[in-house]
């Protein structure tokens, strides 16, 4: 009888596969097996089963389990995930891991768990909500499971626990644990609601998107916010699930909002799967499963939902495309609009990229014709954008970060009872020295960038070719001493406008509010019934929520953008300001929208406080172009950290040695990262940089195995990051 082996990725830090004797039961090639590895016993997948192996055979150990009968993995998700790892330089096992629910990464059964659901009791069913009317949110969640039982997390994406419990304690409502129901045949109940006649914009775009299925035939939906995008997703998945195809619909994490999903809901009587991070272990295991079953005709997630195994997938679409989200920033670091473009590409499929604010990468794509571009530039309802207009504030008086003159318009709006958002960007912009009397930025002149400051070092380093130079005490081009980093502090600000404005209430939105997001939904709650007066933003707060009671919004610091080290920087900004001014006011309350800058002649506000983002990104482009940035090169960024700075350099500096022996690729650096210390650490980076993916690509594949044999590479806390979207 022949040997035959098994070929196991395993999630350990390794480039490589493991190979295991099989006894005499075979695995299905995906599925997860038990096998010993040093003296632990680890779960892996496997990928293939063969007869010979490079090792000799009795020193190869055999499997100890064999944990699933069908595959979790199907051959096309294997596929895609080898692809992953292959051109995110991650270990195989590490990625195979990541796309597993986290039930399966430990020995459990890949049956159908059981999870908590919620449902009225007899009482709660015969009990009239409206008893409820001076508990407003019990009532809401009342009237909602006697329309239909909820699933938990799906519940605490809107209601407290508190509320939960008072309903529960009034013996209202009761949780029970059950088993997902299976529905194969809810393509033989499908039903499509009554949906909008389509403008001939959006015909147009539904007739593209559905006119090509079972082909890969990737579109970018490029409309402002308002402009019905939705609507052309619902009306253009419409054939699909009617041929009994599934869709998945990425969004970006803060996207996920109840009215998106029930409006999924509501067109189609078919099951909705959500898949988000606030999930339960064993409620993400059921909507894993019951999509890979088929049972489900949509599935609605964020990032990693683009690992979803579908029993019949016939469409992709994301939403929000140039979201940073969808971006894994630790560990395997893969960009899931990428691999939904990838996904799309090996199974067939069509795909939609739909945005207001496209990514340059994706218009370059749409632009060159890889993809099919189609524009909305009608709104649908007759909401406005907000009018944008920059406010020059050299020499002007500024408290706390806002000048004077900002201050009295907000003062105007406040006092006529409406709502203002005072934006500030948290994204790590690099601090670049400024002259507050006219404006110069200290720039090197050999590359025409900003420098970099490093105030740790009171330095000024230029990061593309290394010349450093002490920080100047007077401005180079006035004589000024008014120099000024970019960037306020937001405590800093927090604490300005309770001061400026005492009498009014602000809230503050950042990442801490949001960690739960029923509290998240809460504040966005209480600023429409308007109890609060100044909203203090960030980023988050650009994304999908509309607030139509703000009149005026203001942007603290658009400088840092123009001049960070972060080629990105404008273009998110642009984003950024393009998503706000769509989202504040509503039709008949236009709102404002300033910018406070030193450079208000800067071309690339200018184009786009006068000409949209539409037009910006063009412009944008030709720069990118101009100084070989992507989309027109491909990068990689080598972090690394360790206690001391030297050590870092010199292991970045052997990875610039080994890198710099590869054709076509040029390493920068190494620079000290933006935050250069951190937890006692320093960090520095490397950037490799081509005119080709696939000499990025090679010199990676070549030198990686080389890094990891340099004496540092254990002492070193390192890490690569291919597409790199944040520095
Ligand atoms: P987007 O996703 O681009 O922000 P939506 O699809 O959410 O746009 O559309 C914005 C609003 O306009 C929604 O309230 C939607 O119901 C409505 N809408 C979209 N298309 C139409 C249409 N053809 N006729 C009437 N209303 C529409
Ligand atoms: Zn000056
Ligand atoms: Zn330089």
């Amino acid at each position: 009888m022949t040997t035959r082996i098994a070929e196991v990725a395993l999630a350990v830090p390794k480039r490589t596969t493991f190979e295991y004797l099989l006894g005499d039961s075979t695995p299905a090639i995906g599925a997860r097996v038990q096998v010993p590895f040093g003296n632990r016993k680890l779960v892996g997948v496997v990928l293939a089963i063969k007869s010979d192996s490079n090792w000799p055979v009795e020193k190869l150990k055999p499997i100890q389990q064999i944990l699933d009968d069908d595959a979790v993995l199907d051959t096309g998700l294997i596929k895609l995930l080898k692809w992953a790892a292959q051109y995110y330089q991650h270990p195989i096992g590490d990625v195979m891991q990541s796309a597993l629910p986290v039930k399966l990464r430990q020995p459990n059964s890949s049956e159908m768990p059981q999870i908590t659901q919620w449902q009225c009791s007899e009482l709660g069913r015969e009990t009239d909500a409206a008893t409820l009317s001076r508990a407003p949110k019990q009532q809401a969640l009342l009237l909602a499971l006697q329309q239909s039982e909820l699933t938990d997390s799906d519940i605490k994406q809107n209601y407290t626990t508190a509320i939960i419990k008072a309903l529960e304690q009034k013996e209202l409502i009761e949780a029970q644990l059950i088993t997902p129901q299976s529905n194969l045949d809810w393509h033989t109940q499908l039903q499509v609601n009554i949906a909008p006649k389509p403008s001939l914009e959006q015909s147009l775009a539904i007739t593209c998107i559905s006119g090509t299925q079972h082909q890969f035939h990737p579109v970018l939906l490029e409309g402002v916010t308002g402009s019905g995008k939705t609507e052309v997703y619902l009306q253009a998945i419409e054939p699909v699930l009617k041929q009994q195809k599934q869709v998945l619909i990425l969004v970006p994490e803060i996207g996920l909002t109840p009215q998106t999903v029930s409006r999924f809901r509501k067109r189609f009587n078919a099951p909705v799967g959500l898949l988000h991070s606030n999930l339960t272990d064993n409620e993400r295991l059921a909507v894993w499963q019951q999509a890979r079953e088929g049972e489900l005709a949509i599935v609605i997630g964020t990032r990693s939902a683009i690992f979803t195994p579908f029993l019949s997938l016939g469409m992709i679409i994301v939403d929000e495309e140039h979201d940073n989200s969808y971006k894994q920033q630790d560990g395997f670091r893969y960009h899931a609009r990428d691999l939904a473009v990838m996904r799309a590409r090996f199974e067939q499929l069509p795909l939609v990229l739909g945005s207001a604010t496209p990514s340059l990468e994706s218009l370059h794509n749409a632009l060159s014709a890889k993809y099919q571009h189609i524009e909305l530039h009608n709104r649908a309802g007759n909401a406005q954008h907000a009018h944008q207009q920059l406010f020059d504030v050299k020499h002007q008086p500024m408290q706390f970060g806002i000048a004077v003159g900002m201050q009295q318009r907000m003062r105007a709006h406040l006092e006529q009872g409406n709502q203002v958002m005072v934006f500030i960007n948290r994204r790590g912009y690099a601090p670049s020295l400024l002259c507050h009397d006219c404006g110069e930025v200290e720039m090197c002149q050999r590359c025409d960038k900003a420098y970099t400051y490093h105030k740790g070092l009171n330095k000024l380093q230029c990061h593309h070719c290394g010349d450093a130079k002490p920080a100047p005490q007077q401005c180079s081009a006035c004589g000024s001493k008014q120099l000024v980093t970019q960037g306020v502090g937001t405590e800093q600000l927090e604490q300005g406008l309770s001061q400026l404005f005492p009498q009014y209430k602000s809230v503050r939105i950042d990442s801490d509010n949001i960690r739960s997001k029923s509290r998240f939904n809460q504040i966005l709650d209480d600023i429409n019934q308007r109890q609060y007066q100044i909203l203090i933003g960030t980023q988050i707060l650009a994304k999908g929520h509309h607030f139509p009671h703000v009149t005026m919004v203001l942007i603290v610091d658009v400088d840092g953008a123009l001049f960070s080290m972060d080629f990105r920087a404008a273009e998110n900004l642009a984003q950024l300001i393009t998503q706000v001014s769509g989202r504040a006011g509503r039709a008949e309350l236009a709102g404002e929208m300033w910018m406070q800058s030193h450079q208000p002649q800067h071309p690339l506000l200018q184009d786009l406080v006068q000409n949209g983002y539409q037009h910006f990104a063009r412009y944008a482009l030709d720069e990118r172009r101009a100084a070989g940035l992507p989309p027109f090169s491909f990068q990689a960024l080598f972090r690394a950290e360790a206690h001391n700075q030297a050590t870092a350099h010199q292991f970045l500096h052997s990875v610039a040695e080994l890198i710099a022996a590869q054709a076509h690729v040029l390493p920068l650096g190494p620079f000290p990262a933006l935050m250069e210390k951190r937890q006692g650490r320093f960090r520095m980076q490397l950037l490799v940089q081509s005119q080709e993916r696939g000499a990025l690509q090679k010199a990676l594949f070549v030198s990686m195995p080389q890094i990891e044999q340099l004496p540092l590479a254990a002492k070193v806390r390192w890490s690569l990051d291919v597409d790199p979207q944040d520095f």
